[in-house]
């Protein structure tokens, strides 16, 4: 019973109008009942003084002839009215008629609130003089048959209230059922069964379509559908989301590029399997060992990746910078290619390329566009770049002194003419092996073009030291170089010096005046060398 007040609307509301509407009308019942009650009675005695003025003009001669007959006519009449209990008509202390009705037994007499003495009496005066008193009618009413008509009346009238208020409260419960309770419970349940994703909505009820309830289900399917459409849209995103992230897992676990994320101290947050790889490192590397990896694997070079760290997060961009490292087990040496972009506080994005082969590539490049593709020595770009680093170096360290020897062979395009071209050739390359005989494997040697040698040669003493190298390539040089089983070629080498003077390194001069050298050289015969001097 109190979960069903509790739960069910119809229920609650039908049993607390019925409630109010019993107590009212129980209320308005008792108020009802005690003044019908209370009106019949005063009604019951008014009747009876109309009846004793009926009688009055009668019992008035009566009295005044003293005719007892006619006194008990009157008394008699009087007593056939069920409301009367007895008739008394005095003169003086003669009474000259008395009429009983029976006592019924068992009629209990209730009291009335207010109620005033029981019997009624009259004076009756003399019919010729209105002033003299000729005798006295005192009529008794039946109480208990005038309060037996009194509570009849009063329970009609409350039969009828009853009556009212149960077919009132019928009707009050009718209609709150029919026109507010029923629908809303309706609408509750199929509420209660609708799923929000299916799309269903609420049936209108007929007859609510312009009411507040008609505006409530309108509302609620507009909520629905909203609901449904969001609930769509929140799906499809969700799927999508769900595809991107599978393509970039797969993109991030296959992809060659290893990708990591680093904080500020470059410690390693995470990583794919490609970084592992990159690096050397088993795929099931503990996670302690993961952290320190990158520090690890750039051992004296963390100072790089820290300042690169710093730029990312200053600058707001994308920092790269090729490495050089060892990589275990066989210390191979590889080149990677890092570069790290600020992703959120205190957390970088870092991409790792190994960059091994492409290095070589370019290595291999570089040692071609300076490299005499003949003799295999520098070519005149390799030896700019020399002198360019020769320069740079000695900004640093003035103590650090060069000898630069130009050589040009003597008489080398008569063996161009007279045995040929890749006579020549054999010649060249033969000289070449002359030089770096004769010279350390640190020391540089060059081709400028055709027969034209240059050689830089760094820590000699003295300039003595210059002249014992130009002697010994000039000594080889003057033996016959075999061309073919039967022909040999004779050639000589003329070769001019210069040197550096500290700091005052100008690369130009530095060659003009092994040129001037050299020339003199040629001026005065030929296969000798010369160091150049101002006078
Ligand atoms: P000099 O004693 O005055 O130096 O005279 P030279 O005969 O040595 O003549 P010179 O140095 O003026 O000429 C060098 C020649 O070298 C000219 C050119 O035909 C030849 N030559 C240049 N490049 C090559 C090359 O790659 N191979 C060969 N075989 N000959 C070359
Ligand atoms: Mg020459």
């Amino acid at each position: 019973m109190m979960r069903l007040f509790r739960t069910s609307i119809v229920f609650r509301s039908t049993f607390v109008l019925l409630t109010i509407i019993v107590l009212i009308g129980t209320l308005f019942a008792a108020y009802s009942y005690f003044t019908a009650l209370r009106h019949e009675y005063e009604h019951g005695r008014e009747r009876m003084i109309d009846l004793l003025s009926t009688v009055e003009n009668t019992t008035s001669i009566a009295c005044f002839v003293s005719d007892r007959t006619l006194a008990s006519e009157v008394s008699g009449g009087l007593i056939r009215n069920k409301d009367v209990r007895s008739v008394k008509i005095i003169a003086g202390t003669d009474v000259l008629a008395y009429s009983e009705r029976k006592k019924i037994s068992g009629n209990a007499v209730i009291k009335m609130p207010g109620e005033r003495a029981a019997t009624i009496e009259r004076d009756v005066f003399s019919p010729f003089n209105a002033k003299e008193k000729v005798c006295r009618i005192v009529l008794e009413p039946d109480q208990a048959f005038l309060q037996n008509e009194a509570i009849s009346s009063a329970q009609r009238v409350v039969f009828l209230l009853i009556l009212q208020s149960f077919l009132l409260a019928t009707a009050v419960v009718l209609v709150v059922i029919h026109i507010i309770t029923r629908p809303i419970k309706n609408i509750s349940d199929c509420l209660h069964r609708l799923s929000p994703d299916s799309g269903a909505q609420l049936e209108l009820p007929i007859g609510n379509e312009h009411d507040e309830i008609g505006q409530l289900v309108g509302d609620v399917n507009a909520l629905v559908t909203s609901l449904v459409s969001t609930l769509d849209e929140e799906r499809q995103l969700r799927i999508s989301h769900q595809i991107g992230e599978k393509k970039f897992k797969t993109i991030f676990d296959n992809t060659e590029t290893g990708i990591f994320l680093i904080n500020t101290g470059g410690t390693v947050l995470s990583y794919n399997q490609a970084f592992l790889r990159t690096l050397g490192l088993a795929s099931d590397l503990s996670e302690q060992k993961s952290k320190s990896c990158l520090l690890e694997a750039l051992v004296g070079q963390e100072m790089r990746l820290h300042l690169m760290i710093d730029q990312a997060l200053t600058n707001g961009q994308a920092v790269g910078e090729d490495f050089s490292i060892d990589v275990a087990p066989n210390n191979d040496n590889k080149w990677l290619n890092i570069v790290i972009s600020s992703l959120e506080d205190g957390v970088f994005q870092g991409l790792l390329n190994d960059i091994t082969s492409r290095k070589a590539r370019e290595e291999n490049a570089q040692h071609l566009a300076v490299t005499d593709h003949l003799t295999g020595v520098d070519n005149r770009l390799g030896f700019d770049l020399e002198l360019q680093k020769l320069a740079k170096e000695v900004q640093h360290d003035s103590t650090i002194r060069v000898f630069l020897f130009l050589i040009d062979l003597d008489k080398f395009k008569q063996v161009n003419d007279v045995y040929g071209h890749e006579a020549g050739d054999k010649v060249l390359i033969h000289f070449t092996q002359i030089l770096r005989k004769t010279l350390r494997k640190t020391d540089f040697i060059g081709r400028l073009g055709g027969d034209e040698f240059v050689i830089l040669v760094r820590d000699l003493d003295n300039p003595a030291q210059a002249e014992k190298i130009a002697k010994n390539i000039i000594n080889r040089t003057s033996v016959a170089i075999p061309i073919s089983a039967e022909i040999a070629v004779e050639i000589g080498a003329s070769i001019g010096i210069s040197f550096s003077h500290g700091l005052a390194f100008d690369r130009e001069e530095l060659l003009r005046q092994a040129d001037e050298a050299m020339y003199e050289v040629k001026r005065h015969g030929r296969n000798n060398f010369r160091i150049f001097s101002e006078d």
